[in-house]
């Protein structure tokens, strides 16, 4: 049951006009078909593969909207999957680290699993040391998605009833996939509530550079358009306050090996036992824009990613141990992936200063992310 879709769409016509870009890329060679992936109880899940022009190609099933995989040229035209995750469906409905998902309601945590809104205390479910991580026991990466291929995209819709996983109000989540001619990836978010609530949408893609499996990603060399970080406390919770880069392991204004300050003598190196911080990215909020580079010198692959959002969270697979299996057999070590999972603020709702992730009705929440793929010349 394989079919074949022609994308019909040329232009970013079809791009929302909060999306602030100038480019016009070329999607109309894009193909996407869709295949069976298995069974999560009485819903069949499907697997879909964006193929461009260029021979790259994406996948992504509809379960938990996770991208199961992205093969991309090296600077000798050789592909591999840069994406870490597993063979099969039964990879991912297992216990594993989020690979390649998509987080609801709230990326990342919320401080003690509790917050006020408009006066009323919201309670959540647990599931990460007393606080509540990317959603909650059952966030939006273990769902399943309706999917609809339209305009050469791949559009995931999900619609999370008033008070699942604690949140206030029923949430309609569209996130949409298109892979661009020129190596790029667009996922973009959008959100409707009927209750006032809280929305923070993001991808937990691990990228290893030169190639899923192959070692670990700390010779990448990484580049982050932050002067400060949201330093976190012992329970890796905001603690408020931003903390600037200059002169500590967390400034990647110029391009450092994510190896270099790893390990580095420092608080919040240790509290995180790597990285796994959230930047506060300069020009924050100012539409579409390149905030990170990723270089890997041996294969000569580079990743950029763009976003509309304020901040990222880089993790650099701390939690990694060498204990999953994925792809191939391959063996997922300490740090073999890296995410830059775009976001606002962890905690938000629970720190006036930071950008607000409140959505009330009537409102649309968006959000844009591109990671584009080139190789070093
Ligand atoms: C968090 C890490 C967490 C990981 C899940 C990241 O977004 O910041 O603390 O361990 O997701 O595997």
């Amino acid at each position: 049951m394989t079919r074949a879709i022609p994308a019909l769409c040329a232009f970013l016509a079809a791009v929302p006009a909060a999306a602030v870009t100038n480019e016009t890329h070329d999607m109309d060679r894009t193909s996407i078909t869709e295949k069976p992936y298995g069974n999560v109880h009485d819903a069949a899940i499907s697997l879909y593969t964006l193929k461009n022009a260029s021979g790259m190609s994406v996948e992504v099933t509809n379960y938990g909207g996770i991208i199961t995989s992205i093969v991309v040229p090296d600077k000798e035209g050789m592909m591999a999957d840069v994406a870490l995750g597993f063979d099969t469906l039964d990879g991912y409905l297992a216990d594993q680290p989020y690979f390649g998902a998509t987080i609801g309601r709230y990326g990342n945590r919320i401080g003690g699993g509790t917050f006020q809104l408009d006066g009323q205390t919201v309670e959540l479910p647990k599931n990460n040391n007393g606080n509540t991580l990317h959603g909650g026991p059952r966030g939006f990466d273990k769902r399943v998605w309706q999917a609809d291929v339209t305009d050469g995209a791949l559009k995931l819709t999900y619609v999370s009833r008033d008070g699942e996983m604690g949140f206030p109000g029923t949430l309609t989540s569209e996130v949409t996939f298109r892979l661009r001619d020129d190596n790029a990836v667009e996922i973009e978010y959008r959100a409707t509530t009927d209750k006032t609530t809280v929305v923070n949408l993001t991808n937990h893609s691990y990228f290893n550079l030169a190639g899923q499996g192959n070692g670990n990603v700390l010779g990448h060399l990484m580049q982050i358009d932050a002067s400060a970080i949201t330093p976190v406390d012992t329970r890796l919770i905001p603690t408020g306050e931003l903390m600037p880069v200059e002169g500590t392991p967390f400034d990647f204004r110029k391009p450092v090996a994510i190896g270099n300050g790893i390990d580095a003598d420092h608080d919040q190196i240790r509290r995180g036992r790597g990285y796994d911080h959230n930047f506060v990215l300069d020009g924050g909020g100012a539409g579409l824009r390149l905030i990170a580079t990723v270089i890997e010198p041996s294969s000569g692959r580079i990743l950029e990613v763009h976003t509309t959002e304020p901040g990222v969270q880089l993790y650099s697979g701390n939690f990694l141990d060498g204990s999953l299996r994925g792809k191939g057999g391959a063996v997922y070590g300490h740090r073999s992936g890296f995410c830059l999972e775009t976001q606002h603020f962890p905690d938000s709702p629970n720190h006036e200063s930071f950008p607000s992730t409140t959505l009330r009705p009537g409102e649309t929440y968006t959000s844009r992310t591109v990671y584009k793929f080139r190789v070093q010349q």
